[in-house]
Order: structure tokens, then sequence, then C-alpha cells
């Protein structure tokens, strides 16, 4: 098995294996769709996929994830330590590798700028919860304050909130979001976010406010999400617990 402490000549030759240029080809797939979609602008944004107990691999500094080739793609150790690949790792990899460290269920990490929801990222608003089923179902959105960008610091604060969150927004600057399952999934859960706080902002301006979920059809959702793997810090709460989110927006 190859792991970090690994010859550098094995950590190559595992870099080119078959088995990681799949990955290599999903993380570039995932990157042209960040772009195609305006989630990320210049050089923003960032996916890193788990390989092994200490090993992943990650997108490089400088290059738009719209257009990556899969040589561009670095190999790197949980700790942040690049052991492979031409191209230079960035500095945001901590926030994921912290993730990953303290969530060994992290199979894959997405981070990104997309405008809606970091729209609400810089207006420090959490989205509300219990507006949308599907929402209910495959997020679990929380916000991170402010720290700069690609400090342990900031790493640090999200990655606590990863506990019980898949999708955690960062006070004025973006999104990172994690999966059990796959980059795709991860990313999926950029675009469910992002879906939810256009519709938000469509919504109030029909000049009502919107209607809530009750704690009946909440419980639903979240025992389908919890048979899901989904983390909810509302799992194993009662009904009675389950409180009306009451009117969005609030009045302020
Ligand atoms: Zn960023």
């Amino acid at each position: 098995m190859t792991t970090c402490k690994s010859t550098k000549a094995n950590l190559e030759a595992f870099l080119s294996s078959s088995a990681i240029q799949e990955l290599k080809l999903q993380i570039c797939d995932i990157g042209r769709r960040l772009w195609q979609r305006e989630y990320v602008d210049g050089n923003a944004g960032n996916l890193v996929i788990k390989v092994g107990e200490d090993l992943a691999v990650c997108t490089p500094t400088l290059v738009s994830k719209g257009f990556m080739k899969p040589e561009d793609i670095c190999l790197v150790d949980l700790k942040g330590n690049q052991l492979a690949g031409t191209r230079k790792i960035t500095s945001e990899i901590l926030m994921h590798l912290q993730i990953m460290r303290r969530q060994p269920r992290a199979a894959a990490t997405c981070h990104c700028h997309p405008p809606y929801g970091t729209a609400f990222a810089v207006a420090g608003l959490e989205p509300p919860t219990g507006v949308l089923a599907e929402y209910e179902l495959f997020s679990s959105v929380a916000m991170a304050p402010y720290r700069t960008p690609g400090t342990p610091e900031l790493g640090k604060l999200v990655a606590e909130l990863a506990d019980t969150h898949n999708t955690i927004l960062m006070a004025n600057h973006g999104v990172v979001s994690w999966s059990h399952e796959s980059l795709e999934d991860a990313y999926f859960k950029i675009e469910i976010l992002e879906g939810y706080c256009r519709m938000l902002l469509a919504a109030t301006q029909l000049g009502k406010p919107v209607n809530s979920l009750t704690p009946t059809q909440l419980v639903d959702l979240l025992k389908i999400k919890k048979s899901f793997g989904i983390p909810d810090p509302r799992h194993g709460l009662a009904e009675s617990e389950l409180r009306e989110s009451g009117e969005w927006p609030k009045e302020s």
C-alpha cells in the first residue's frame, strides 16, 4: 500500500497509476462544471479526493479550474506536504485536509465562490432551514466566521463545523462542501446550496413570506436524510424540539 512514507519514486508512480488517472479525470470534469456554472472566477476554487489513509490528490494553484489537464493534479499528505506532481499546490488545501483529518468519512471536498451562496456569506446570513424538501434532504449548512483564507485558523473552524454539516459557508469568502461518497457528490452539495440561495432571492420578490415545512414534515425528511448517512445537527431531536423556522425573511 502506498502511504506518505513511500519512496519518492513510488509516490510518483502512484500518481501516474491508472486508478489515480480515473480520479484526475473526475477532478478535471468537476472543475469544468464549476467554471461553466460560474462558481469560480480567475484561479479560484479547489477540489480534493482522499486516495489513501494519509494521501489525497488535489487541484494546483494558479490554474483556472475550468481548463485543467490530468497532469496538473498533485499528490499531498493529509498535513499538506506536496509529495508528487509538477504544479504547486494551493495554500487553501489546508482547509480541505483539516476536514479530512477530523472527519474520516470525508472522501472528497469541493471549495468555490458561487455568487448566490457567497452573497449569503457576505451578508452573514445563514440560509433558513425548513423551506425546501430537497435542501433539507441533502444539505446541512453552517456559517464559519471570517478568517484569512489558507490559514489553519480558518481550517479549524470549518473542520469543527464539518462534524454536523456537509456544507460550510465562510463569511466574506465562499463555501466548502464534503461528501462521504464522491467528488461529484461534494459538488452536488454546492449546486444544491446555490440553487437554493437563488430560489430564496426569487421567492422574497413575490411579495409574500415563504411557507415553512411543519415539524412533522421535517421529521419525515430527517429520517430519510439519516438513512442516506448525511449529517445534520437535528438528527435525534424529537418532533417537539424541531421548531418552526418562522417567517423568512425575518422582519429586521
Ligand atoms: Zn477561496
